[in-house]
């Protein structure tokens, strides 16, 4: 198969710029939607990807063409020596962007040292502005830690901040205009992500489901025009608006009722080492075996440049209809 080698192009001429790592399939939350609430096992450590093994996939990712890379989980900062991990992938030439997808409960401790490390995007999973209501979404009583997280990452000066708020009908839409308001009166960027049914045991439902347009208007009813932003070249999946008079932004993640397959850059790696081509399509490649029986970088670079070829056009449907849907746990594969 031919290829270019310094870029990885799937067989759409979509190229690959973007890698999400799932660095631990842990974490210190429970939410209802994510992660089943017993009899959940964690993978065993040493099935886990170490951070040799990731350092090198990252450098051979960012030699063909990969510029930003995404730390997730599961929590991504329970797992030990995290700020290590982003100091060295931050190192990596070709790296422009690294960035931190986190529930925030151990940010008020952690964010200066990522901020020293050179992490400067950060963002912060929050599904309510309620102490209780947070408790009965997560199983554990720390809003008020996550919000110091918040306050703190804002006073060191990480840029953006990103407020991830899953919308769950009957769960907390009563909240989506609070959140809103959040983004008046604070420089963040609020993203309103429509709820996704991933994973065997998913909660997902249709009576759930609350859409883009939907929390768009009820914004709009009570705080006027959402005023589109421009898109940057490589803006994230998000549709972002602003609202007048307001310090931040807010943006608008529609996995289900809009399509941004067409301009898909990125790839996932599990935190078992094994590459997902597309969120909701559970073919997996075999990495970390690769890696632990020593794959030479040209080797890698070779394995990536041809599965890529396979990642799909879009998400599949032919599971569940209309609704795309994946097996795999999100704590596994990090949104
Ligand atoms: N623990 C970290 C956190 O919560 O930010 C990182 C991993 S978590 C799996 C990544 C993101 O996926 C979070 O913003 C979470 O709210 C979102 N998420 C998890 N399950 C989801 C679902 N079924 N639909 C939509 N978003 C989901
Ligand atoms: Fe943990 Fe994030 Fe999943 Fe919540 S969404 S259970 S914080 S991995
Ligand atoms: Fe990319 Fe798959 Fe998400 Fe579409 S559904 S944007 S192809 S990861």
């Amino acid at each position: 198969m031919e290829y270019n080698q310094d870029t990885l192009r799937d067989s759409f001429g979509r190229l690959i710029t973007y890698l999400r790592l799932s660095i631990t399939d842990r974490c210190n939350l429970r939410c209802f939607y994510c992660m089943p609430q017993a009899d959940f096992n964690w993978m065993p450590p040493r099935k886990i990807l170490r951070f040799e093994e990731i350092v090198q996939l990252t450098r051979v990712l960012a030699k063909l063409g990969v510029k930003k890379v995404r730390f997730t989980g599961g929590e991504p900062l329970v797992r030990k020596d995290v700020v290590k991990l982003v100091a060295d992938v931050n190192g990596l030439d070709g790296i422009k962007e690294t960035c931190l997808t986190t529930n925030g409960v151990l940010l008020r401790s952690l964010a200066s040292e990522l901020f020293n490390a050179g992490l400067r995007h950060l963002n912060i999973s929050l599904d309510t502005l309620r102490a209780k209501r947070f408790e009965q979404i997560t199983g554990r009583d720390f809003f008020h830690q996550v919000w110091e997280g918040i306050e703190k990452s804002l006073e060191l000066g990480f840029s953006p901040v990103k407020i991830n708020f899953v919308m769950m009908r009957g769960k907390n839409d009563d909240e989506v205009v609070d959140f809103a308001r959040l983004a008046q009166r604070f420089d963040l960027e609020v993203r309103f992500i429509e709820f996704m049914p991933i994973g065997k045991h998913s909660k997902w439902g249709k009576q759930h489901f609350l859409s883009s347009d939907e929390a768009k208007s009820l914004i709009e009813q009570e705080l006027g025009r959402l005023v589109p932003v421009r898109r940057e070249d490589d803006a994230g999946p998000a549709d972002m608006y602003s609202l007048h008079g307001s310090a931040g932004k807010v943006g608008f993640i529609s996995p289900l009722s809009h399509r941004f397959c067409s301009s898909c850059n990125r790839l996932r790696v599990t935190a078992d080492g094994r590459v997902r081509l597309c969120l909701f399509s559970d073919l997996e490649f075999e990495l970390r075996d690769l890696l632990r029986k020593g794959i030479s970088d040209s080797h890698l670079s070779h394995f990536f440049s041809e599965i890529i070829l396979r990642k799909p056009a879009r998400y599949l449907t032919a599971k569940k209809k209309d609704v795309p849907s994946c097996d795999r746990q999100m704590s596994s594969i990090g949104g």
